[in-house]
């Protein structure tokens, strides 16, 4: 039993190919975690990683409270269970389960109890003296599962465990293995390409692509709430419907024009209440998801829906319990193959229809999804991260929401009109404006508020929850604003992060060490981080990330400190800093100092010109600049 942290996990393989890129993890005692994604994301190296069976190149990877980078996988105590099941040939099953057990000088009688436990809990228990190649491979696979059991692991890997097996056998076993999860109360971590698997399998689920990972959720949410177009259109059967789209609004209503067609259709500006209003301006390409579910060609839907689209049909695959009927937005398209308007529709009903046949379909744009053209990111997510609010700057004085609210001092702003770009943590409770609550969705272990001010909704996200009607009062966090008038930026967000050039070195040193004979004068080396001028002895948990990720490469490259204007210390013997600038946000004062022509934030009350600064060390990020990898 055992909770995993992978921080920061990057592997690089001696070929330069960047297989896995800032993994970040915690993984909870008795999770039952997929990592999925298409052939060649990652997911076996982060797997091997784990396991111990490769290098970790950079990063720092927990099994409980030891970090285990430079631990031996058998001391890592995980069992590990492979596609090709790895039993030995020439031995019986009871002899390829115990032959891991006799290594570790386990007691005969031992071994035989725990052979005895594991095949009563596999139903392996007739098959103890064959030999492999006499099973079945369902019963291959349980007996490397057996010896995986035995030896009663704190976190058991399984690599595509059941890609050998037929797929009857495979949803058997899928079932097996769940079951085994449910009984062994222990943390799992399964590797996968069958998004099937992991729908079924998982606790949660990694979604991984091109060695990053793109989202990491319960089954249902990555179903429901995809971060992006690959996530959407990788997780479900069949695969969601994408159409290119313009949208507009116009009053209360959104018009979806689709691309490659004629059609149109008009529905309540409601459903897009968390978008981008940047995405409505009738101009900027997205793409629409809609998965085959919400498209109906049921009487009653098709009457009572205001959003009908004609598609013109192809063919149909008959499922059994449902129908999946292929066609087309455009009537010139085909529905046979993957465009941007064919069209899924899933159905339990019977229909018989010609090719070329045009109906009306009902879409349920309340459940679809907007994704944006480029980046092909959601757009419309579960939790909008950005509140666009339309306001005025004037005289020092923002209106907006029927406020008008004194800016503060640090923020000196020329009179315009525009947008103020609000992201969601920066709405906090507190004393300025009022607002009633109208929806409120429980997102994991959070509340988002959906606050209405004026004819506007603005997002919160709370830890407590509120009553749906009860007003609140809310503040803005004015350093995290921004303030856009048409394309030029009126007020930029204060920058808390500063990022300051490091290098890292060593230097041979004599020091008074003990030994044998007595204090004696040794040369050690010790490291140093170099930034602004000074050099700072380097702590081990700074040091050692570094060096296992980069050896002796490290002292030789650039890197780069995230420093927070809220991590620094006065101390008399700190470098020297001359401030610059005085900024004010309300209760909070913070200065520019310049250090060595770097210009740096930095949170202070004290009023003098001059400031002596130390670095807090345990607040620092560090990120090597050339491969880009992120080390502390
Ligand atoms: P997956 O398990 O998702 O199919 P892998 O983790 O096996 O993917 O591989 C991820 C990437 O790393 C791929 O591009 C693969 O070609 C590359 N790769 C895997 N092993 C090695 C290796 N030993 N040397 C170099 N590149 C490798």
């Amino acid at each position: 039993m055992a909770e995993l942290n992978l921080n920061h996990i990057y592997k690089v393989y001696p070929n330069g190919v960047k297989a896995v890129n800032d993994f970040n993890m915690h993984i909870d005692d008795k999770e039952f975690i997929v990592l999925v994604g298409p052939s060649g994301c990652g997911k076996s190296t982060t797997l091997r990683m784990i396991a111990g069976l490769e290098d970790i190149s950079a990063g720092e990877l927990k099994i409980g409270d030891e970090v285990v980078n430079d631990v031996e996988p058998k001391d890592r105590d995980v069992a590990m269970v492979f596609q090709n099941y790895a039993l030995y040939p020439h031995m019986t099953v009871y002899e390829n389960m115990a032959f891991g057990l006799k290594i570790r000088h386990v007691s005969k009688e031992e071994i035989h109890e725990r052979i005895v436990e594991a095949a009563k809990i596999l139903d392996i228990e007739e098959y103890l003296d064959r030999k492999p190649k006499a099973m079945s491979g369902g019963q291959r696979q349980r007996v490397a599962l057996g010896r995986a059991i035995l030896r009663n692991p704190k976190v058991f890997l399984l690599d595509e465990p059941l890609s050998n097996l037929d797929a009857k056998l495979r949803t058997q076993m899928r079932a097996e293995i769940s079951s085994l999860h449910q009984r062994l109360q222990t943390t799992f971590i399964y590797v996968t390409h069958d998004q099937v698997e992991a729908m079924t399998m998982g606790t949660r689920i990694v979604v991984m692509k091109g060695g990053y990972v793109q989202q990491i959720d319960k089954p249902k949410n990555l179903y429901n709430y995809p971060c992006n177009k690959f996530v959407a259109g990788f997780i479900g059967t069949p695969q969601m419907n994408f159409f290119e789209c313009y949208l507009s609004k116009k009053d209360d209503f959104i018009n979806i024009k689709f691309e490659y067609t004629e059609q149109e259709v008009k529905v309540p500006a409601l459903y897009f209440v968390k978008l981008n209003p940047n995405y409505l301006d009738g101009k900027k390409k997205v793409y629409l998801g809609l998965r085959s579910e919400h498209i109906s060609i049921n009487k009653k839907d098709l009457e009572e829906s205001k959003t009908n689209l004609k598609i013109r049909l192809s063919h149909k695959e008959e499922l059994g319990s449902e129908t999946l009927i292929y066609g087309d937005i455009n009537m010139q398209g085909e529905g046979y193959k993957e465009t941007s308007t064919r069209v899924i529709i899933k159905t339990n009903q019977d229909v018989e229809f010609n090719n070329g046949d045009v109906i009306d379909a009902a879409f349920n744009f309340a459940q679809c999804h907007i994704f944006d053209y480029e980046t092909e990111d959601s757009v419309l997510p579960r939790v909008p991260q950005i509140n666009y609010i339309p306001a005025e700057i004037k005289d020092n004085h923002i209106l907006f929401l029927g406020e008008n609210i004194k800016l503060p001092q640090a923020i000196n702003a020329k009179d315009s009109k525009g947008t103020l770009i609000v992201p969601i943590d920066a709405v906090k409770p507190g004393k300025l404006i009022d607002a009633k609550i109208s929806v409120v969705e429980k997102v994991n272990d959070k509340y988002l508020l959906y606050l209405h001010i004026e004819d506007l909704v603005l997002f919160m996200l709370s830890d407590t929850e509120y009553k749906v009607g009860s007003v609140i009062k809310i503040d803005i966090d004015f350093k995290k604003i921004e303030f856009k008038s048409l394309n030029e930026t009126i007020i930029e967000p204060f920058k808390v992060n500063n990022s300051i050039p490091l290098k890292f070195i060593k230097q041979k040193v004599l020091k008074e060490v003990e030994t044998e004979k007595g204090l004696k004068k040794q040369k050690v080396i010790d490291f140093y981080l170099d930034i602004l001028g000074e050099k700072i002895l380097s702590p081990e948990k700074i040091s050692r990330p570094i060096l296992s990720a980069l050896g002796t490469k490290a002292f030789n490259l650039d890197y780069m400190a995230t420093i927070d204007a809220y991590s620094f210390i006065e101390d008399p013997n700190g470098f020297k800093a001359k401030v610059e600038k005085e900024i004010i946000y309300d209760d909070e004062r913070f200065v520019t100092v310049d250090v060595l022509g770097e210009k740096i934030n930095v949170r202070t009350d004290n009023k003098s010109n001059e400031l002596s600064l130390k670095i807090d060390l345990d607040k620092i990020g560090i990120t090597e600049t050339s491969i880009d990898i992120k080390l502390v």
